[in-house]
C-alpha cells in the first residue's frame, strides 16, 4: 500500500493543473493515470483555443472560471515555456437573427466582465480585418480569446510538478474507492494507495470516482466533437479564431460555433460538432460527424476572409481528423469541490468545454480553499519555472551550428515537416516522465504532426523507440498495448539484441 497526503485521479489538464498547485504546499502528493500515458481524454483532442468567455452563460461557474482562468494564461505559458498566443475571436453574423445573436453575446460578454469586447459594423471589422465578404453583416470580437497547445501545456505542467516532488503513475486504473478511519483507500489495477484528501480530475469517468464515495450521485454523459485538421498552407490566411453564434449550426447550442482555428504548431482546425453518444471510449472519427463539418464549410466558407485566397473550400489541405469527447454534466455547469458527504474528496467534474481555459483557476482557487481549511503549509521549494529547450525549428542559424557542435544528434533530422531532431526524439522519450510509444513522441515533438502525417518518421521514430526502451520492434506500439505497428510476422522483428549483435 503506498500512502500519500493527497491523490489526483487523472492527468488532463485539470489534473495536471491541480497536481502543480499541489506542488505549492509541503505534501506527499501522487497522480494517478489510467493511460499509458498524460493527456489521454478530452485534453487532447480539442478546438485548443483559450475562450474569452463572451459566451459562458452569466452566473455559472463555467463563466466565472473561463474568464478568471483566461487572465492567467499569460504568466502561466510564460512560466512553463508553452507557446500561448491572444490571436481573438470573430463571431460573425450573416442573418438579422446573428445580429440579434451578437447582441445577445456581447451582453453576456459584458456581465461576464470580458475585457475589450466590441461589436462590430461590416465597416469597422473590414477596417481591422481585412477580406471578410460583403455578405457579412457584423461581428463581434473579443480580443482576449487565444490558442495554446494543450497537450504541450499539461506535459509542461506535469513536469514542473514533478521537479517539485509529485510522483506519477501511468497505466494505473483507479477501479474503487472507500474511506475508512478518515482516510481514502483507493484500489487500482497496479496495487492500492491510500490518502487523506483525493482530487477527482477523471474527465468522463469523474462521475463514477465521485459515485464511488458519494450518495449525492453525479452523471456525466460522453459528448462526441470532432475536427478535420488543414495543412499550414493555409495558416499565413487565419491569424484569428473565426466563427458564427452556436444557435446557427445543426444541433445548435451544443456548441460554442463550428469554427476555423489556428494552431500553435501552424495547422488551422476546422470543427466542431457535438453529439450526445453512449460509450465514453467512442473516439472514433465518423463520416456523419465529418461530413456535418465539411458541409457546413461548404457553404459558409464564401462569408470568410480566407476565400479570397483560396476561392473554394480548400478541401486539397485536409491533411488528418480526430474526435474527442467531452464530459458533459446532465447539470450542465462544472461540478466544483468537496463532495458534501465525503470530507477530503474534492471534485473536478463535469468538465467540459471551456476546461482548458478555466482548468488553471479552478485547481488554483479548490487547492487554495483546501489548504486553509485543512492547514497545509507551503513548500519553500517550489519553483514555478520549468527550463526547456527550444526547438530546432525555432533557432536561429548560429543556435543550430551551435546545437550540432555539442550534440551531434541535432544534425539528424527525423521529421521533416516538422524539423524534429534525432536529439529531441531521444530527449522526449529519456525524460522523466518520457514518451513509450510513438503517439506520445508524437504529442511531445510534432513529429509526424506535419503534411505527411508520420509517413517519412514514423519507421524512424519505431527504431529509435526500440532502441531506447531496448523492446522489438514489433513491440513498439503506437498507443499503448493492442497497438503494435509492425506485425508479428514482419522481417522488421529481430530483437534489439539480435540487431546490435548482428552490427546493423
Ligand atoms: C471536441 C472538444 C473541443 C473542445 N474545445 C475546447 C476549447 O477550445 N477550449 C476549452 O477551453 N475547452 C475545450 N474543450 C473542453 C476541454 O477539452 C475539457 O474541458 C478538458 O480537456 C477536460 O480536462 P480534464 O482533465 O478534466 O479531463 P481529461 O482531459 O479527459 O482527463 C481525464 C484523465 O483522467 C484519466 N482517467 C479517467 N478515469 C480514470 C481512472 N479510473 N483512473 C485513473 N485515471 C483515469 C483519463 O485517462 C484522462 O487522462 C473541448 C473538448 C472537446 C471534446
Amino acid at each position: 500500500m503506498l500512502e500519500y497526503d493527497v491523490i489526483v485521479i487523472g492527468a488532463g489538464v485539470s489534473g495536471a493543473c491541480t497536481a502543480r498547485e499541489l506542488s505549492r504546499f509541503k505534501l506527499k502528493t501522487a497522480v494517478l493515470e489510467k493511460a499509458p500515458d498524460l493527456c489521454a481524454g478530452a485534453s487532447k483532442g480539442n478546438s485548443a483555443t483559450v475562450h474569452s468567455g463572451h459566451d459562458a452563460a452569466y452566473g455559472t461557474k463555467k463563466a466565472l472560471y473561463n474568464v478568471l482562468g483566461n487572465k492567467m494564461y499569460d504568466r502561466l505559458c510564460q512560466e512553463l515555456c508553452v507557446p500561448f498566443q491572444r490571436n481573438g475571436t470573430y463571431v460573425f453574423a450573416v442573418t438579422d437573427h446573428d445580429m440579434d445573436e451578437l447582441a445577445r453575446l456581447k451582453e453576456n460578454a459584458d456581465r461576464n466582465q470580458v475585457p475589450g469586447v466590441r461589436l462590430l459594423s461590416y465597416p469597422e471589422l473590414i477596417r481591422q480585418s481585412p477580406g471578410w465578404s460583403p455578405k457579412v453583416k457584423g461581428a463581434l470580437f473579443a480580443p482576449t480569446g487565444g490558442v495554446v497547445c494543450p497537450y504541450s501545456l499539461v506535459f509542461a505542467l506535469c513536469a514542473n510538478a514533478a521537479e517539485n516532488g509529485v510522483d506519477f503513475y501511468r497505466n494505473t486504473e483507479v477501479c474503487g474507492i472507500r474511506k475508512e478511519g478518515g482516510r481514502f483507500f483507493i484500489h487500482t489495477g497496479c496495487g492500492d494507495f491510500s490518502s487523506k484528501y483525493i482530487f477527482n480530475c477523471a474527465g468522463v469517468y469523474a462521475d463514477d470516482m465521485n459515485n464511488f464515495v458519494s450518495s449525492r450521485k453525479i452523471r456525466i454523459i460522453p459528448r462526441k466533437g470532432s475536427h478535420i485538421i488543414l495543412d499550414k498552407k493555409l495558416a499565413p490566411y487565419v491569424d484569428a479564431t473565426l466563427c458564427q453564434p452556436p444557435s446557427v449550426l445543426p444541433g445548435g447550442g451544443h456548441t460554442k460555433g463550428m469554427g476555423l482555428m489556428p494552431t500553435d504548431g501552424g495547422t488551422v482546425l476546422l470543427g466542431c460538432e457535438a453529439v450526445d453518444i453512449g460509450d465514453k471510449t467512442d473516439v472514433s472519427t465518423t463520416r456523419q460527424g465529418l461530413d456535418e463539418i465539411l458541409s457546413y464549410f461548404e457553404t459558409s466558407w464564401r462569408f470568410l476572409p480566407q476565400s479570397r485566397y483560396f476561392p473554394e473550400f480548400p478541401k486539397n489541405l485536409i491533411i488528418g481528423a480526430f474526435s474527442s469527447v467531452r464530459p458533459h454534466p446532465d447539470t450542465d455547469d462544472f461540478i466544483l469541490g468537496e463532495a458534501p458527504d465525503a470530507p477530503g474528496f474534492i471534485n473536478i467534474a463535469g468538465f467540459e468545454s471551456p476546461g482548458i481555459t478555466a482548468a488553471p483557476a479552478v485547481a488554483k482557487d479548490l487547492v487554495r480553499d483546501s489548504a486553509e481549511r485543512f492547514g497545509w503549509e507551503p513548500n519553500p521549494g517550489f519553483n514555478p519555472i520549468r527550463k526547456t529547450e527550444k526547438p530546432f525549428r525555432e533557432m536561429t542559424e548560429e543556435e543550430m551550428e551551435e546545437a550540432i557542435r555539442q550534440d551531434p544528434d541535432y544534425g539528424k533530422i527525423v521529421c521533416r515537416c516538422e524539423q524534429v531532431t534525432r536529439a529531441e526524439v531521444l530527449r522526449a522519450i529519456r525524460d522523466p516522465l518520457g514518451a513509450r510509444t510513438v503517439n506520445e513522441v508524437k504529442m511531445r515533438t510534432r513529429a509526424g504532426m506535419g503534411r505527411c502525417q508520420g509517413g517519412f518518421c514514423s519507421p524512424e521514430i519505431v527504431s529509435i523507440l526500440a532502441q531506447e526502451l531496448r523492446i522489438p520492434m514489433n513491440q513498439v506500439t503506437l498507443c499503448g498495448a493492442g497497438s503494435e505497428i509492425l506485425g508479428k510476422e514482419s522481417c522488421l522483428e529481430e530483437s534489439q539484441e539480435e540487431k546490435e549483435g548482428s552490427g546493423a
